[in-house]
């Protein structure tokens, strides 16, 4: 490896929960790494209110190692926050983001990082490719919310795109001057710009521990990027409510009409129960889309911090 910029350095990101298990595997595969990258590096362990021996673990690399530095959270506030917390500390030239249950592949950060480093990318990103089909529905689902929400947004999201990269210390800069709240990192990498170009890996499991993520979760998490990043369901809202409304004033000239020329009495009652329940229908979805915005608005307003810090080192 040439030796370029000795003092120049990467900082690592790491958001950790519950992560006992993992922790000391990734450290150890990060010391073999570190042997090929050019610069030197630095971990940014973020503690996301774990309840196991994980800060313990942290603490004890923390003191083994001087470019191990750790921040726990006083709960656990989620990945996205403790990404958050791990760019504003970082403190390198370069800066990564990786998971620690090693499925981010650790063998592809010096490519990456000298990509970024010789230009003329900001950022080299990754996109995971699963062949394997284990979970058939999940990837559907997955599928599915990438092609949605690249319609509904105006953005372009990478399918299958992970947080894992490695970008320059303008770009973090950036991404934290967007100081919102409900974060949605994959929409803000994307939103502030610059040049990124992805490298795909095949999908593997996780070397140890369990992954925190439920389908429900993942869910909310879909739901909140779109409702954080595109406004297009409201006006799908308002057309479904000028549609219905033109359907009515017609029907309603129909029946009055059709009362003026023959005085039929009480038939139709059926359709009648069904038109109340489709308008029904349709006002409730509104008021449930309608009441997102108005959720993420009282969230946003709130200003409340994004996480809470316990203990740093
Ligand atoms: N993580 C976190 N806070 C959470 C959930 C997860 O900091 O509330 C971390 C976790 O420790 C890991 C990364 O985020 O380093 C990815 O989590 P996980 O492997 O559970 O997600 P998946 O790989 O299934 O998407
Ligand atoms: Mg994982």
């Amino acid at each position: 490896m040439s030796i370029k910029n000795k003092s120049a350095i990467l900082s690592l990101v790491v958001p950790v929960h519950n992560e006992e298990a993992t922790i000391n595997i990734f450290y150890d595969t990060l010391q073999d790494v570190k042997k090929e990258l050019p610069i030197g590096i630095n971990f940014y362990f973020i503690d996301d209110g774990s309840d196991d021996k994980t800060l313990s673990i942290l603490k004890i690399l923390n003191q083994k190692d001087e470019n191990v530095h750790y921040l726990s959270f006083s709960r656990n506030f989620g990945k996205e926050a403790a990404l958050y917390a791990g760019l504003q500390h970082a403190d390198g030239d370069y800066v990564a983001v990786m998971d620690v249950d090693l499925q981010d592949p650790p063998e592809l950060l010096p490519e990456m990082l000298t990509e970024v480093m010789n230009g003329p990318y900001d950022a080299v990103g990754t996109q995971r490719v699963d062949r394997r089909r284990k979970k058939i529905i999940r990837t559907w689902f997955s599928a599915s919310f990438y092609k949605w929400m690249n319609r509904v947004s105006q953005m372009h999201l990478v399918e299958g795109a992970r947080d894992y990269r490695v970008m320059t210390s303008q770009m973090v800069e950036a991404i934290l001057s967007l100081s919102e709240n409900q974060r949605f990192s994959k929409g803000i990498f994307t939103w502030v710009g610059f040049s990124t170009k992805y490298i795909s890996f095949e999908d593997r499991d996780r070397v140890a521990g369990k992954s925190s993520w439920t389908f429900w979760n993942l869910t909310k998490y879909g739901i909140e990027g779109i409702v954080s990043f595109s406004t297009l369901p409201l006006t799908i809202v308002t057309f479904l409510g000028l549609f219905s409304f033109g359907l009515a004033v017609i029907a309603g000239f129909f029946i009055v009409v059709r009362a003026l020329i023959n005085n039929t009495s009480v038939a139709g009652w059926p359709s009648m129960a069904t038109i109340v329940l489709f308008i029904g229908g349709i006002q409730m979805l509104s008021l449930g889309v309608i009441g997102r915005y108005i959720a993420a608005i009282f969230m946003e307003t709130k200003n409340r911090p994004i996480y809470i810090t316990k203990e740093e080192k």
